[in-house]
């Protein structure tokens, strides 16, 4: 092709374009009057790309320009009145900024503090002053302090980040989230699968909570349980987990309520995003149609003038994953996520629960400096020494940098999802106090977990009521929360029903080592097994039972639960049934007819033969009859007919005294 030619499809002028393209990685010389056809289309791509990546910095840095006019114009030479100590939530109430961002802020400044974390009036004061506000002192509440941040550690930080010489550009940290079925856990699985890191040829992973890709030599990492209500929960508890968002849509069905709670959360978060129109291979999948509902909301796609990226996917099929992860990197390069791999490290927990094995175990994602084992690490209310460190494959490693994930194994208890790992020397009194029970949240997913074992073993035994232990799984809210609730009503005082973990979203391979590490049963109402899980259940004998009608999983409880108990059979006396007439005489079936004495009979009954108050033989009720009508009962004083099996031979005046077995509990 012509370059002349090329200048003008592409909008410029020839010498502007043999000027650029070097910079785009084409060097076909100054003076080139014709090039390939196959090279012009590369140019082409290249310099749309390079057109696109320039228009998404100007509109980004005029919307961050746009953002910090609006704040400094609000707050600027304001005085705010900080007491001593102050929560995290707190101060953000007081400088008027969502608690969530403003956690981010701390977080982009090296200072990992959850909502309830205290931070002394010094630190509050040049936090203040960042968000144009004079601090003064002023009186407040003060709760008890148990993390104060000192300020001479932010402003150390911050110092540091000024020269910032050490700091590397991380991988980014991407979460999925959409709809229901349009292809969260699909996508995931393809994005594993067409990007294993070199060398790797896709052998068995391990689901720790996330993995890592690679893509253009660069490494992306995945958070791997999709959903918002996990990123949700996470961000609630203090972590900041991703820094990029996929938006998954399937193209067949169009942006639907999840979609758009995912939008709000994206929003809210502030949190670059790309969207990924999925299922294209399917007949009836209409891009255009979800570009423009995306319009609607005014996220108006970059191809029609606006500035979402939206690329076609077909995760079944594994087509549209590089251009995707392309996408991904390119948001990433406008955020430019900078972490020092030289500090102590500091992350989030994603992923935590006790394994029989290996004991707690917990996955953090690194988010500042490096991990390595044999250091002293505290996570909120646990701590421990790294004894090892595995990644997704499973496979040891020696440290983690930023944004990998990695398993820790040396913790003395389970961490919550969401809490803050700081590599840190672990003080006396630290070691000494008992670590109590608490709630995990793991990736949306609530976990109870279980007393450590080894500190509280004595309250333990003293009890020692069998416990039926679950994992509840469901695919929303409401429906975890009843089937939950019915769940507990079948607690006996014999056998104590223990909710393991409890969550939203399809079932995954975490749930089911958890479910065979610790002997529990898994229910799914209305969600289904990820394939990962699938494949992990195969060759276990772990138990999952998945309905769409609660009732199915309530009677399947029910029955595992009589399990745990030690029952008898009681008899439970009926009332007599004295022959009148023997109408059919045989072993297998005989009908008689006759009148219930003393106490009504239920249908269900057996009975023992007495005649002249001699107990002859034994059989049991078929059928109960009153005016040729079938019975559930006959009640005391009338007449009705019986078909009988178990004994022959019936004469006029024998006595059938009839009862009922049991099954209840030993007490
Ligand atoms: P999630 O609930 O968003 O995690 O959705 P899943 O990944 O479980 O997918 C829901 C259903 O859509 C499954 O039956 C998938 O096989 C199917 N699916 C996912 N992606 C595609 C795709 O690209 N094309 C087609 N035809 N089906 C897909």
């Amino acid at each position: 092709m012509n370059v002349t030619e090329l200048a003008r499809q592409l909008r410029t002028t020839r010498a502007e374009l043999l000027e650029k393209l070097p910079e785009l990685g084409f060097d076909i010389g100054l003076r080139a009057i014709k090039i390939d056809n196959r090279v012009a289309e590369s140019i082409k791509r290249a310099w749309g790309e390079s057109g696109r990546k320039d228009r998404l910095r100007e509109q980004m840095a005029r919307s961050v320009a746009a953002h910090e006019k609006a704040e400094n114009k609000e707050s600027l030479s304001k005085e705010i009145a900080i007491p001593d100590k102050i929560s995290v939530n707190d101060l953000a109430q007081h400088l008027g900024t969502p608690v969530t961002h403003f956690i981010g802020y701390l977080m982009k400044n090296g200072i990992m503090a959850s909502l309830n974390e205290q931070i002394d009036f010094e630190t509050a004061s040049v936090v203040a002053e960042d968000y144009g506000f004079k601090a003064t002192r002023g009186d407040g509440a003060v709760r008890e302090d148990s993390h104060a941040v000192s300020s001479k550690a932010l402003r150390e930080i911050k110092a540091t980040r000024s020269q910032d010489v050490d700091g590397i550009v991380r991988p980014p940290v991407v979460v999925v989230m959409g709809h229901v079925d349009h292809g969260k856990t699909t996508l995931l699985d393809a994005i594993r699968k067409t990007n294993v890191v070199a060398g790797e040829s896709g052998g068995i992973t391990q689901h720790i909570g996330a993995y890592q890709v690679e893509e253009k030599g660069r490494l992306i990492t995945f958070l791997d349980t999709p959903g918002h209500e996990a990123f949700k929960a996470m961000r609630e508890r203090g972590g900041q987990v991703a820094d990029v968002a996929i938006l998954v849509v399937a193209a067949d069905d169009g942006l639907k309520p999840q979609t758009l709670e995912s939008i709000n959360v994206i929003q809210k978060e502030n949190l670059p995003f790309v969207v990924a129109i999925n299922k294209m291979d399917k007949p009836g999948a209409d891009i255009d149609r979800v570009k423009k509902e995306l319009t609607e909301i005014n996220l108006n796609p970059e191809d029609w003038g606006g500035k979402v990226i939206c690329t076609p996917v077909s995760a079944k099929k594994g087509e549209g994953i590089h251009e995707l992860l392309e996408m991904v990197l390119l948001v990433s390069d406008l955020e430019k996520f900078i972490a020092d791999p030289h500090k102590p490290g500091q992350g989030v927990i994603i992923e935590s629960h006790v394994d029989s094995g290996e004991g707690p175990v917990a996955t953090v994602l690194v988010h500042e400096g490096t991990l390595r084992v044999g250091e002293e690490v505290v996570i909120g209310s646990t701590f421990g020494k790294v004894k090892a460190l595995k990644d997704w494959k499973g496979e040891d490693v020696s440290e983690a940098g930023p944004s990998m994930p990695v398993k820790i194994l040396g913790l003395k208890s389970t961490p919550s999802v969401g809490e803050i790992l700081k590599v840190e020397k672990i003080d006396r009194s630290m070691r000494k106090k008992n670590v109590k029970q608490y709630r995990l949240v793991d990736t949306g997913e609530m976990h109870k977990a279980k007393e450590s074992k080894t500190e509280e073993k004595g309250e333990e035994e003293a009890e020692k009521i069998p416990e039926f232990l679950v994992i509840v799984k469901a695919d929303a809210l409401g429906s975890l929360e009843a089937f939950i609730a019915s769940l507990k009503k079948l607690e006996k005082p014999q056998v104590k029903i223990s909710i393991l973990k409890q969550g939203l979203g399809n079932i995954t391979e975490s749930d089911v080592q958890l479910a065979e590490d610790e002997n529990a049963v898994v229910y799914g109402f209305n969600v289904r097994l990820s394939q990962e899980a699938q494949r992990l259940s195969y060759n276990r004998k772990s138990e999952i039972k998945l309905s769409k009608i609660i009732y199915e999983l309530l009677d399947d409880a029910v029955v595992r639960l009589k399990k745990f108990v030690r029952t008898e059979i009681v008899e439970v006396t009926q009332g007599d049934f004295e022959v009148l007439k023997v109408f059919k005489d045989s072993k297998n079936e005989s009908i008689i007819g006759g009148r219930v004495k003393a106490a009504p009979i239920a249908a269900a009954s057996k009975f023992r033969v007495l005649r002249d108050g001699e107990p002859i033989d034994e059989g049991k009720i078929v059928e109960l009859q009153q005016n040729k009508q079938t019975m559930k009962s006959l009640k005391e004083g009338i007449e009705g007919g019986m078909k009988v099996s178990g004994m022959r031979g019936f004469r006029e005046g024998d006595i059938l005294k009839c009862y009922l077995e049991e099954e209840r509990i030993i007490s």
